[in-house]
């Protein structure tokens, strides 16, 4: 997929072709929100960097289809490295690929990240000062990078200050502020925008066409294809279950059994409650009333710390939802 399919980034996709053309920074930091595109935009400028199809190259893109592009979509290509939480789960995880529980415990063990950690840097540094396999560009991604612990970040100081030729570090956070001024000062920034409703609207049409409620979800996404992600699902959730007295509880057994999926699902839930009531709360002119909707965005938020913090997520939901449904604000509008 070339840059110019990516949706509504066109301020960053433009300076990353003038980089291929031009200068290129040897690190640099996406900043934005959770799921506007800086993951996929980060590997499509890898691809275009490494791309075998020259007349692609050189309008500062890439092909989409040839071996090296095909690769770096795989994940198979050893100069392009994304070191997210599952890349440090696969590092950390004792059990073998063709161990029997070996799903399971990636799923457990990657539930429980969250930080990069040092020996994940170490391991990524130790790969980009080692010969490059075809003589191309080597781009290290690390995502989440405001999760980097002192030490990890300390470690990665000086390979992002002088890295070897035609290698490229990019950073990706969506908290900049909680990032370590040291290394802010050695990247190069480049903003990341929240996605317009259309272009989220679109992006889930194309990567999730059996999704109901496409449209709703697109307006509770605030920009993030992520959060359009769990808003459907979320509502999804809500709707399967009949509405009346006995909402809340069958919402409740809806839910996914195991703790990881059960969280998210509550957090996603309780994020679309949250915004279906702000929506009330704007649009309201009685006193008494928007005081009532304050109210329950106060408990909403409460719901949202005691899921965080081992409540059972099934209960916080269904007791959200008991409070919030006596209150008549719609949901499927
Ligand atoms: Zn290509």
């Amino acid at each position: 997929m070339p840059f110019s399919e990516i949706l509504a980034q066109s301020a960053a996709t433009d300076y990353l072709k003038k980089c291929i053309l031009g200068k290129m920074p040897q690190a640099m930091l996406f900043c934005g929100p959770s799921g506007v595109g800086k993951k996929k935009t980060a590997l499509e400028f890898a691809k275009a960097l490494n791309c075998l199809d020259e007349s692609a190259r050189a309008k500062g893109d890439c092909c989409g289809v040839c071996a090296h592009c095909q690769a770096i979509d795989g994940g198979r290509y050893a100069d392009v490295v994304l070191a997210d939480f599952v890349y440090q789960t696969r590092l950390e995880l004792k059990a073998e690929p063709t161990d029997k529980s070996y799903e399971e415990d990636f799923e457990k063990e990657l539930a429980k990240q969250q930080s990069i950690k040092v020996d994940t840097i170490r391991d990524i540094t130790a790969k980009s000062q080692q010969k490059s396999a075809t003589g191309g560009w080597k781009v290290f991604i690390v995502d989440e990078a405001q999760t980097m612990q002192a030490a990890a970040a300390n470690a990665l100081l000086k390979f992002i200050e002088e890295p070897p030729q035609k290698t490229l570090w990019i950073l990706l956070t969506d908290k900049k502020a909680a990032m370590l001024k040291t290394i802010l000062s050695r990247c190069q920034p480049l903003q990341f925008a929240p996605l317009p409703q259309e272009a989220v609207e679109q992006l889930l049409q194309q990567t999730m066409p059996e999704t109901e409620n496409i449209s709703l979800a697109a307006q509770y996404a605030g920009g993030s294809l992520t959060r359009a992600f769990r808003a459907a699902e979320a509502l999804s959730l809500l709707q399967s279950a009949e509405q009346g007295p006995a909402w809340p509880a069958a919402v409740a057994a809806a839910m996914p059994r195991t703790a990881v999926a059960a969280r998210q699902q509550a957090q996603a839930v309780l994020d679309v409650l949250t915004l279906a009531t702000h929506r009330a709360w704007v649009a309201c002119e009685k006193e008494p009333q928007r005081k009532k909707l304050q109210q329950i965005l106060k408990k909403l938020e409460n719901y949202k710390i005691a899921v965080t913090r081992n409540v059972s997520p099934a209960i916080a939901v269904e007791t959200a939802l008991m409070s919030w449904d006596k209150c008549n604000i719609p949901l499927f509008s």
